[in-house]
């Protein structure tokens, strides 16, 4: 007897010649092959600046913000309240050592805490 099964990609009914077929066609098989491809770049597309940023040791204010999950007027405002010491080279160009962000996270997260429940 022959089964019928859902293709996996168009979701179309088709009769399948082996137990392990999840496409109806080979145009589907390459579809859905194409788009699995198509997800896992997307997805190193989205993780790789982080991932690039995580090895660096002294970030420009834009990384820092990447890593922070905030925006970079965020940096900068933490930067000019002296929250977060940044090493300024020039007019230009400033960098935020990585230890020192950590640090400084830590560190105002617990001061936002102990504002928020008034310690
Ligand atoms: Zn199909």
């Amino acid at each position: 007897m022959r089964k019928t099964r859902k293709c996996a990609f168009c979701g179309r009914e088709f009769t399948c010649n082996s137990g392990s077929q999840r496409y109806c066609s080979e145009h589907c098989a390459e579809a859905a092959k194409a788009q699995r491809k198509k997800r896992q770049q997307d997805f190193l597309k989205a993780v790789q600046p982080v991932i690039d940023i995580a090895s660096q040791e002294y970030l420009t204010f834009s990384k820092a913000a990447i890593l922070m999950g905030c925006s970079r007027q965020y940096v900068y405002k933490l930067v000019n309240e002296g929250k977060l010491p940044a090493s300024r080279i020039s007019n230009r160009m400033a960098f935020i050592r990585r230890q020192t962000l950590r640090r400084c996270l830590l560190a105002i997260l617990i001061i936002e805490y102990c504002q928020h429940t008034s310690l």
